[in-house]
């Protein structure tokens, strides 16, 4: 049971009746199963992938993603799966260098970087160990509805009904397009690319450095520690500014990797395994999050922050507001989409803000005078600094006039 949640003004009787089926096991789904099977829900994991399995992904854990694998109970992973940080290195287009530590308000100031190939394992055992049942291998194409629930159309398995359905198949989503949520407009995305590196000797091998390169403005890049000597290195850009560039991704992930700053860290390192991308559904676009008897989650939903690109503490999140809502509509007995609306009021009042801020400050971050001014009065001063700490870790939800102020005098 989760302490302070919701979670105990609602029956555990009726819970016991009702068959969840949720169609993904990222961090979005492995989290939805494993509260709602704690619960006494019935739960059913359908995954189209084996575990353990890759996905495309930057890797990095922000402190609140550290806290909510605490809340699912997974604890700290050993330093031989998970490279400890607690740091950040950004470079400004100008070559204005800042060196800050994560603040200990944010959630202990601990963050990491695991490659998803051990998370998603680790999660998704969580929701087994936790009760639920996991599918794998089963690819769902699309879904019918029923008088009293959904029956999925799978392609490597039978057909499932279902009480309710959990879309938490990522980005693009089977589920969402069946439910009807429209696509996200290219303005309203980002595609992403990412590399492993092996043998590679970071100087600071306990950050997460951000890379805005003048010549590859407005893509920005980064490289994440990871343990054994390797490295996650990446690189995204807007939908609609990758289109309009005519350039192709991993073009631009070359220019990356051969720029000065970049090309330093990776002396001696070599690259493991394929240039690899994935599109990224903004946050600032999420509105079509929930149905009769079906909702949305992470990436599905598009709750992915538009400045950094984080995703996974709100696919994580999204679980546990989900879990909570149909708990609610359940002792309700109100499957409907308005019975399932305690779910949109959850994450609105916990995402919209910041993910609003954050599109704000994507242009913003698109320019070079103005990213170096701020680099330069965050070097001098300690609140603008922290406040830069929130907005880079993905937990600013407003930028205070005192900011405001530092940046535009310079100190
Ligand atoms: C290059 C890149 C770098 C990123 N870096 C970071 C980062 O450093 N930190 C961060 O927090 N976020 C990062 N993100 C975002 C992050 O990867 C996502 O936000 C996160 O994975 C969302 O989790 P999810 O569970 O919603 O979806 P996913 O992780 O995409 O999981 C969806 C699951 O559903 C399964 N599935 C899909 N379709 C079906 C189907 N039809 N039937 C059955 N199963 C299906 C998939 O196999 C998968 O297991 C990055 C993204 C990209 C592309």
């Amino acid at each position: 049971m989760l302490a302070g949640s919701r979670f105990e003004a609602v029956e555990r009787a009726p819970m016991k009746s009702l068959h969840v089926a949720i169609v993904g096991a990222g961090p979005a789904g492995s989290s939805a199963a494993t509260f709602l099977a704690q619960q006494g829900a019935r739960v059913t994991l359908l995954e189209r992938g084996r575990f353990p399995r890759d996905k495309i992904c930057g890797d990095g854990c922000t402190p609140r993603t550290l806290w909510m694998m605490e809340r699912l109970g997974l604890g700290t992973l050993p330093s031989t799966e998970a490279a400890p940080v607690d740091a950040i290195y950004a470079i400004s287009p100008g070559g204005v260098v800042l060196d800050m530590a994560i603040p200990t308000r944010l959630f202990g100031g601990k963050a990491c970087v695991i490659p998803r190939q051990v998370l998603d394992e680790r999660l998704v055992q969580r929701a087994v160990q936790s009760g639920a049942e996991l599918r794998e291998g089963v690819r769902v194409e699309g879904l019918e509805r029923e008088a009293n629930g959904i029956v999925l159309r799978c392609r490597d398995g039978e057909d499932l009904r279902a009480d309710i359905v959990l879309g938490c198949d990522g980005s693009p989503s089977v589920v969402r397009r069946a439910l009807g949520a429209p696509d996200f407009p290219d303005h309203e995305g980002a595609f992403a690319v990412r590399a492993y590196y092996e043998n590679v000797r970071l100087t600071r091998p306990r950050s997460m450095a951000f890379y805005w390169e003048k010549d590859l403005l407005p893509a920005y890049g980064w490289i994440f520690p990871l343990p054994d000597g390797r490295a996650n290195v990446g690189l995204g850009l807007r939908a609609d500014q990758l289109a309009a560039s005519g350039v192709k991704l991993p073009e631009l992930m070359e220019r990356f990797c051969a720029s000065p700053h970049v090309a330093a860290e990776l002396a001696g390192a070599r690259r493991v395994g394929k240039v690899k991308g994935h599109h990224l559904p903004f946050g600032s676009f999420a509105r079509h999050t929930h149905f009769d008897r079906a909702l949305l989650l992470g990436d599905a939903a598009g709750f992915v922050n538009p400045l950094t690109g984080e995703g996974i503490e709100f696919a994580l999140e999204s679980g546990a507001f989900a879990a909570e809502a149909v708990a609610e509509a359940v002792a309700a007995g109100d499957l409907s989409e308005r019975g399932l609306g305690g779910y949109a009021r959850r994450w609105q009042t916990r995402f919209r803000t910041a993910f609003q801020l954050n599109r704000r400050l994507m242009f913003a971050f698109e320019r070079p005078r103005l990213l170096d001014r701020t680099f330069r009065a965050a070097i001098r001063n300690e609140h603008v600094r922290d406040e830069l700490a929130d907005v880079i870790s993905g937990e600013a939800s407003r930028i205070s006039w005192r900011f405001l102020a530092g940046v535009a005098l310079g100190r």
